[in-house]
């Protein structure tokens, strides 16, 4: 079985990996556009700290991901953040403390009976979540299957916003502080569908979040070799069509040429490619994309700015609330060296301007930034998912970013196109 996968991001590294072991004697052969593998997850290495500029972090209870990198033994490391502020453009409207019980006292002041009522409502929504995992071991054709199997289709369908309120949540804790931390995700606010919206509030419960020593990249870099993928960088797949029951792929690597295979997996948006798909069915109508800039300073924050006297005292995460700021969406710390030197990520609309750097920044002592054009799919509630058999041994992973676009939900998509392959392999 010769198999041609389109993209070396998770998903692509992924389905290889998870294909290789389901089939093994697939020959794999990965085309990359760039000139290395990745995608959405990129780093940058400043002093010797490697820095995430895409996809970070993983919660404990992204199964997949969780369990592939302990069978790898990958080190990683955990996502502390010793305390967060909501800004609203002219105050903090809440700042959590560094002793939990403090920053419950804050949260009863400013929720009141919401944040028990978050307790529970994400308690059973990880449960819920948590079906994703235990549902049967057969492929599934279609995602919204396995939406309906897992029970999720009301989620799918419902904004966050819509989902909550049904819940009894209010309106000062939907505003105040599920919209800044949707915003802080996904760039987007409480009319994400309500999967996307409850999914990045599991991490609310305290449960560790976590990400790979070194660079997530490593795991992709594992997968591809496990998989004894024949990984092609700089290797652009220009189009795919049908020929004799077999995929012909047209590539723009260091010279064109057309390669054919039994089967085929896309795995990139094909928003974000200029690939000609020339096959029998429709091709999924384009989604709109989210765009978002990540900016890493090292140096000193203004303090003043955000009312506090030294840049010590500023929250180690600050989320915003809706239109709290023109461009930045949030400003975190991620390493704090000392009262002096610290490194800083800012995400933003678009990128940031000197004259806005200037403003948030006493010292600059480095800057590197990162815009992407197409962060992830603008996340609305839907009735359908689009396919991930785009035409018979023709397989779409990136239709799962309609539902929610994480490093987990293209493991989940590659895992499942991996297992159909297999299965129709073995039913021949
Ligand atoms: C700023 C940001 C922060 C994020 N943070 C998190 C996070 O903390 N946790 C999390 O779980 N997720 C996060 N995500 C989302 C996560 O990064 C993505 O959902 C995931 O990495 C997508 O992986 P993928 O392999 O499906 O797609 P991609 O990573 O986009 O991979 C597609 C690959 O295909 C290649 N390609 C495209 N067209 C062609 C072609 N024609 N020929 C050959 N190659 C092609 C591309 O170059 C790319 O390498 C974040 C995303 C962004 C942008």
């Amino acid at each position: 079985m010769n198999v041609g996968i389109v993209g070396a991001g998770i998903g692509g590294s992924g389905a290889s990996f998870f294909l290789k072991s389901y089939v093994p004697q697939a020959k794999i052969t990965v085309f990359e556009k760039e000139n290395k593998i990745g995608g959405r997850i990129k780093g940058v290495k400043i002093d010797n700290h490697y820095i995430e500029l895409g996809g970070s972090f993983y919660h404990s209870s992204n199964e997949i991901i969780a369990k592939l990198i302990d069978s790898f033994k990958l080190p990683t490391f955990e996502y502390n953040l010793p305390t967060f502020g909501i800004w609203n453009g002219s105050e903090f409207i809440l700042k959590s403390h560094t002793r939990t019980f403090i920053t419950a006292l804050r949260m009863l002041k400013a929720f009141k009976r919401d944040v028990f009522r978050l307790q529970r409502f994400v308690s059973k929504s990880k449960k819920k979540i948590a079906q994703l995992y235990h549902l049967s071991s057969k492929p599934y054709s279609s995602l919204n299957e396995i939406v309906a199997e897992a029970h999720l289709s009301e989620w799918l369908a419902m904004s966050t916003r819509e989902l909550l309120e049904r819940e009894g949540f209010g309106e000062k804790f939907l505003s105040n502080l599920i919209y800044p931390a949707i915003h802080y995700i996904y760039n987007q606010g409480l009319e994400v569908n309500g999967f996307a919206g409850i999914a990045t509030l599991l991490a609310s419960d305290g449960s560790p979040i976590r990400s790979i020593q070194g660079g997530n990249y490593k795991l992709l870099e594992l997968l591809l070799k496990q998989a004894d993928a024949d990984v092609r960088v700089e290797n652009e797949v220009l189009s795919i069509s049908k020929d004799s029951g077999k995929y012909v792929v047209g590539l723009n690597g260091h010279s064109p040429e057309t390669l054919t295979f039994d089967i085929v997996i896309i795995s990139t948006p094909l928003e974000t490619s200029s690939m000609k798909l020339e096959i029998d069915n429709e091709v999924p109508k384009p989604r709109p994309f989210q765009k978002g800039t990540v900016s890493i300073v090292k140096g000193l924050a203004t303090p003043e700015i955000w009312g506090v006297k030294s840049p010590s005292d500023l929250p180690s995460l600050i989320m915003t609330t809706e239109n709290a700021l023109e461009n930045l969406i949030s400003m975190e710390i991620l390493i704090d060296q000392s009262p002096e030197i610290k490194y800083y990520n800012l995400f933003s609309k678009s990128p940031l301007s000197k004259a806005e750097l200037n403003q948030l920044f006493v010292r600059v002592d480095s800057f590197t930034h990162k815009e992407w054009t197409h962060a992830y799919p603008i996340l609305r509630p839907l009735e359908e998912l689009p396919p991930i058999v785009l035409s018979e041994n023709l397989y779409y992973v990136n239709a799962v970013e309609s539902l929610a676009s994480s490093m987990e939900s293209s493991l989940i998509s590659a895992k499942n196109i991996a297992m159909m392959i297999s299965s129709n392999h073995s039913n021949h």
